[in-house]
């Protein structure tokens, strides 16, 4: 770097940190020292983003900064936790002290959002790669897992989804200013802009569900944050709580129960939806299971969040559901079982 790594930091790391009192010594040793409180346990999560496969090449640093803060927090809430400290790697090609500028102002400002303290972090030339690593707190015992879900437990899904899905295609098409699309079922043109906003800003700039998780504790019986798609982050639940239990676990998810938001219900057509609801990933919204007797009380704890939130199917024996075992999620159309090839989609290819 033009410049040494502790004048980087120093100018643009250090200012503006959320003061905690669990902080004994932050950035400036060789280790940051750190208090955990009594009765806690630690929840811990790294995300890695790299330019050109997680964002965009020109992408905003303040959107970038506020992406790679949202999905790190993300996981906390998918805990049920509560978020405390984050150290930051850097790998920058050269040192842009503009593009430093807003990236760490975008940083410090998200971190105040969710009253976390940057502890540590360290800088190094290479092709830009950032690295997050986010440490939350959560009562003994108590974090939310993807290991619990049985048999007669409803399926939920916070927000909208598949919105970042087709935020991305936006940015992308209107990147390579052709009229390529996924399929001629799309009419970008005819989008109001406000939707567009929408769309995009759902994958600039998610918003971690931390309130919603930790409220979900002992009422949940199973929670994922959706970031790669909620055909595959459902899988994760199915796959861990079958193993758990020792009990072979599916899923039977209604098509016509996924809550897409007006914005891109207007940008695809009615027969795209669960492809971007299930495929597109990135959405940062909680998927969770409750039972049955949990029900009531999982209405009263959202109805104080109000955060919209959907119950989209149940998990099932595999027994009763007269499929083969390899087949893990079955999806209803307006409850007549349904075939659906989803096709993954990589927009970076
Ligand atoms: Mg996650």
């Amino acid at each position: 770097m033009a410049t040494g790594e502790f004048d980087l930091i120093g100018q643009y790391f250090t200012h503006k940190l959320v003061s905690r009192d669990d902080v004994i010594a932050g950035i400036g040793d060789d280790c940051a020292i750190l208090s955990v409180p009594a009765g806690k346990q630690l929840v811990v999560t790294t995300d890695t983003m790299v330019i050109g496969v997680h964002f965009l090449a020109d992408a905003d640093p303040v959107d970038v900064a506020h992406k790679l803060v949202a999905v790190n927090i993300s996981d906390i809430a998918a805990m049920g936790g509560q978020p405390a400290w984050a150290s930051l790697a850097l790998t920058l090609p050269n040192y842009d002290s503009g593009w430093l500028s807003a990236f760490s102002d975008s940083l410090h400002q998200q971190l105040h959002r969710y009253g976390v303290s940057l502890i540590g972090g360290d800088t190094t030339k290479g092709q830009m790669t950032l690295t997050l690593t986010l440490q939350g707190f959560v009562e003994q015992g108590k974090a939310l897992r993807r290991c619990g879900a049985q048999a007669g437990d409803l399926i939920y899904c916070s927000g909208t989804i598949g919105d970042a899905a087709a935020g991305l295609k936006l940015l992308i098409d209107a990147d390579k200013k052709t009229t390529e699309k996924l399929t001629e079922n799309i009419d970008e043109e005819s989008l109001a802009d406000a939707d567009k906003d929408f769309l995009i800003a759902r994958h600039q700039r998610p918003t971690a569900r931390i309130a919603t998780g930790q409220a979900l504790i002992g009422i949940a019986s199973s929670c994922i944050d959706l970031s790669d798609g909620l055909a595959s982050d459902l899988k994760h639940i199915l796959n861990v709580s079958s193993r758990v239990s020792g009990v072979a676990l599916s899923a039977n998810i209604e098509l016509s129960a996924l809550p897409i938001s007006t914005a891109l219900q207007s940008y695809v057509s009615k027969a795209l939806w669960p492809q971007y609801a299930l495929a597109g990933g990135d959405d940062y919204e909680l998927l969770f299971t409750v039972s049955a007797e949990n029900q009531a009380q999982l209405e009263t704890i959202m109805a104080e969040q109000g955060l919209p939130y959907s119950h989209i199917g149940e998990i099932v024996n595999v027994e009763q559901t007269e499929k083969t075992e390899t087949q893990q999620i079955h999806y209803f159309n307006d409850k007549q079982l349904t075939s659906l090839a989803l096709q993954g989609w990589d927009h970076f290819q």
